[in-house]
C-alpha cells in the first residue's frame, strides 16, 4: 500500500522516469527539425541516482515505473539500468515507451533484463506521412520492431497513435483494424497542448469520443473490463473475436485527473506532478550534495503534497507548456 497520498487523497504508485532528453527522431508536435538545446550530461541524472529515487519511491509505495524520454532506447546503459530497476524490490510493473526505431536491436535483452512490457508510439501507416511526422524514414523499422517485441514476449504490446485532423485521422479505422490479426492494444491519443514550432491549434485536435464514434460508425465495440488504473486512462474496448484491443485516451477534452496515481522525473531531476503543469521541484541538488536517504524521501512527499487538483487546459488562461513532451517525458 503506498504511503504516498496527495491532498486530494489520491494514492501516487506510479512514477514516470525519463532518462534522457535526447532523441533519433524530429516528431513535428515534440521538437523543432535542428533538435532542442540538449541539457549539458553533467545535469542529466546518472543511473546510480535514478535507481536511488525509485528504491526510496518503492519504499514508500512505487510499484509501477514506465522508463520514457526523449527517446529511452538512445541513452548508453539502458538494458544494464532495466535490469536493475527490475531488482528492486516493491516493483511490481515495468514499462517503457519508445518510438520503435531500435526495437528490433533491443527488444530481447530489455526482456531479458526484466521489463515487462512497451509502449511504441507510430502515428501513421503511410511511409511518407511517417516521414513528415517524424522527420525520420522510420516506418519499416517500427514495423520490425513491434514484431520484435510481441516475439520477445513484451506483451501487452501497446501502439500509440497521436490523432491529429487532416494529417492521419483517416487512419483510425486502420489502425483500429491491426487488433483484429495482433495482439497489440492500439491507444488512441488526443493531440496535446505543448509549445513546438509546428503550433498546436485545438482545431486539429479530435476527441476520443469522435474518434470512438468514427470506428463504432463502422463496426460494434465491445467494452472490456479493467481493474481500475489497471489500464491507466485508457477506456478500453475490442472487437469480437479479435486478439488485440482498442483504447482511447482523452488528456485534453475530458481530464483524468481524479484518478491520477503518477509522478514523473525529468531527466535533469525535477519531479513534476502534472504534465500540463510547469511547477517543478528539484531533487537533483539533495542527491548530489550528500543529503541522505530521509531528505530524498521528503522531497518525494512534498511532491505528491503539492500535486494540484487537476490540469486547465480547456480554460481560458490554459498557457501551452514551454516544455515539450521530448523534456517533460512523455
Ligand atoms: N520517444 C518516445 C516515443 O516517442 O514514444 C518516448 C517519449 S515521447 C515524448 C512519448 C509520447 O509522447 C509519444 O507517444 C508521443 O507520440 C507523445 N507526444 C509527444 N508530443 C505530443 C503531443 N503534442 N500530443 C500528444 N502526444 C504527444
Ligand atoms: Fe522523439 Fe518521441 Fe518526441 Fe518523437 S515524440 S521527437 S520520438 S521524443
Amino acid at each position: 500500500m503506498t504511503k504516498l497520498v496527495d491532498s486530494y487523497k489520491r494514492k501516487i504508485d506510479y512514477m514516470r522516469i525519463s532518462v534522457t532528453d535526447r532523441c533519433n527522431l524530429r516528431c513535428i508536435y515534440c521538437m523543432p527539425s535542428e533538435g532542442i538545446d540538449l541539457t549539458e550530461p553533467g545535469k542529466i541524472l546518472r543511473y546510480e541516482e535514478l535507481l536511488r529515487i525509485a528504491r526510496i519511491g518503492a519504499k514508500n509505495g512505487i510499484s509501477r515505473l514506465r522508463i520514457t524520454g526523449g527517446e529511452p532506447l538512445v541513452r548508453k546503459g539502458i538494458v544494464g539500468f532495466i535490469h536493475d530497476l527490475s531488482n528492486i524490490e516493491g516493483i511490481q510493473d515495468l514499462s517503457l515507451t519508445t518510438n520503435g526505431v531500435l526495437l528490433g536491436e533491443y527488444a530481447e535483452e530489455l526482456k531479458r533484463a526484466g521489463l515487462n512490457r512497451i509502449n511504441v508510439s507510430l502515428d501513421s501507416l503511410n511511409r511518407e506521412r511517417v516521414k513528415k511526422l517524424t522527420r525520420g524514414d522510420c516506418l519499416d523499422t517500427v514495423l520490425q520492431g513491434l514484431e520484435a517485441a510481441e516475439r520477445a514476449g513484451l506483451t501487452p504490446v501497446k501502439v500509440n497513435m497521436v490523432v491529429i485532423k487532416g494529417f492521419n485521422d483517416d487512419e483510425i479505422m486502420d489502425f483500429a483494424e491491426i487488433s483484429k490479426t495482433k495482439p497489440y492494444h492500439i491507444r488512441f491519443i488526443e493531440y496535446m497542448p505543448f509549445d513546438t514550432e509546428e503550433g498546436w491549434q485545438k482545431e486539429k485536435c479530435i476527441s476520443a469520443k469522435d474518434i470512438q464514434e468514427r470506428i463504432v460508425a463502422r463496426e460494434k465495440l465491445i467494452p472490456v473490463e479493467s481493474r481500475r488504473n489497471a489500464s491507466g486512462p485508457a477506456r478500453r474496448f475490442r472487437f469480437e473475436g479479435a486478439l488485440g484491443e482498442v483504447g482511447f485516451i482523452s488528456p485534453v477534452t475530458e481530464h483524468f485527473c481524479g484518478s491520477c496515481n503518477r509522478l514523473r522525473l525529468t531527466a535533469d531531476g525535477k519531479l513534476r506532478t502534472c504534465l500540463f503543469s510547469d511547477t517543478e521541484i528539484d531533487i537533483r541538488d539533495a542527491l548530489r550534495d550528500g543529503s541522505n536517504d530521509k531528505v530524498i524521501e521528503d522531497i518525494l512527499f512534498h511532491a505528491v503534497k503539492v500535486k494540484p487538483m487537476k490540469h486547465h487546459i480547456n480554460e481560458e488562461l490554459f498557457k501551452k507548456c514551454s516544455k515539450t513532451m521530448s523534456l517533460i517525458g512523455g
